[in-house]
């Protein structure tokens, strides 16, 4: 590979706190001062004034708009099939959302062939794509079968690293319809079988830890077989009520607790004093007409936010970034700077990840231009597609419909 230069960048955002102003880092941005960056070998090799920009074997010039991290979408469910659009209309006309409506998907995903589910997969990522997502996580947890959990997270691991098991993401009809004897004999099955087939193609475990959905003690019992089968724990904590989630994701150290819609100070000040991310999704507010969580109060006590898609079928069919950092800045007390930081370090951080989410020196060259002079358009322009191009690992990604496989 060859080294490319990118001239007169309006704004470059690289989230390395060192360089340029705030911590997003942003350099240029006034009048004449454009910045510039140098890629090479799929890594960032310079940043710096557009005037000083060292000589490539490549030059792009941006012509005054920005240029961003790569967004980190740390959580989606993609290994799906079918859609619940007649659920959300019925919900915008007054039924409220609850965890049952999962099975709905389930049903349709045991029903798609292979081919069927990563067709559904590659669409998808498509379209993170086009909304600037060069990082992005799956969960499985629509087949609720041995095999049914332990493909999806196979075709998942051809287009991911960041993959997860979510067995636990509901109790199956098969099983609830026999009450807590089927319950527990439903976790069982998730900590024996289920987990010994999917923890090949798994990096993380997860567990909707909810009203309605798993309590603590299945909680902790399936995340601590999850650990001691070499997998990394993240939750679904708080999102429709507070059964004390956040306690349990800090102590199992977490990578992340997600939705985080109900906290209390406590649980507030347990995040804001480990390393367990929260993660916010404002797209299942919106898509279930629900309170948004307060990321300001998260912010201000030193937690760690961060903002991803929750893409589903169910409660949050978007895969745009740009729409969440949108309600994140309206609707949730974020700056546009907190936003775009959460969408793209915060998410990496909620991965463990330091290679991605910031344009520093030796950061992956994943990152996109943007058809705007600054990120703040992302939310001051709601609705409107201001993704340029998609870079990763160097390259643009082709959009617009080009297939390659
Ligand atoms: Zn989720």
């Amino acid at each position: 590979m060859s080294s490319i230069s990118f001239a007169n960048i309006g704004s470059l955002v690289t989230n390395d706190e060192t360089l340029g102003t705030g911590k997003i880092g942003e350099l240029g941005g006034s009048g004449l001062q454009s910045a510039g960056m140098v890629i090479d070998n799929g890594r960032v090799t310079w940043v710096g004034n557009s005037a000083d920009l060292p000589d490539a074997d490549s030059r792009v010039d941006v012509g005054g708009q920005a240029i961003i991290p790569g967004f980190v979408d740390s959580h989606a469910h993609l290994m799906f099939a079918g859609d619940r659009a007649a659920e959300f209309s019925a919900r915008m006309q007054g039924k409220p959302y609850s965890a049952g409506g999962i099975k709905t998907t389930v049903s349709a995903t045991r029903a798609a062939s292979d081919d069927e589910l990563t067709a559904n997969l590659r669409r998808l990522v498509a379209e993170l794509h086009a909304s600037g997502i060069t990082t992005f996580e799956t969960k499985s947890g629509y087949g609720l079968t041995v095999e049914d959990e332990t493909r999806a997270l196979r075709i998942a691991a051809a287009h991911t690293d960041e993959t997860t098991f979510l067995g636990a993401h509901v109790v199956p009809a098969e099983f609830a319809e026999r009450g807590q004897t089927g319950a527990d004999e439903y976790v069982a099955l998730v900590v024996g079988e289920m987990l010994a087939g999917a923890a090949e193609h798994a990096k993380w475990i997860d567990v909707f830890c909810d009203r309605g959905a798993f309590n603590l003690d299945q909680a902790r019992e399936i995340l601590t077989a999850g650990i001691a089968a070499g997998l990394a724990p993240r939750m679904h904590a708080n999102q429709l009520e507070n059964i004390g989630a956040i306690e349990l994701a800090v102590e199992l150290d977490c990578a992340s607790a997600d939705h985080c819609t109900h906290l209390s100070e406590s649980d507030i000040e347990l995040l804001a004093g480990s390393n367990t991310v929260a993660t916010l999704l404002p797209g299942a507010e919106f898509s279930t007409r629900s309170p948004y969580p307060d990321a300001r109060r998260l912010i201000d006590a030193g937690a760690t936010v961060a903002l991803a898609t929750d893409c589903n079928p169910g409660s949050s069919y978007t895969t745009s970034m740009p729409f969440c950092i949108a309600v994140a800045v309206r609707d949730m007390g974020m700056s546009p700077d907190e936003a775009l930081w959460s969408a793209t370090a915060g998410g990496a951080a909620a991965l463990r990840r330091k290679d991605v989410g910031h344009l520093g020196l030796g950061a992956a060259a994943d990152f996109v231009i943007l058809n705007a002079p600054s990120h703040q358009h992302l939310a001051y322009r709601p609705g409107v597609n201001l993704i340029g191009q998609t870079w990763r690992n160097g390259k643009p990604i082709e959009m617009q419909g080009h297939s390659h496989e």
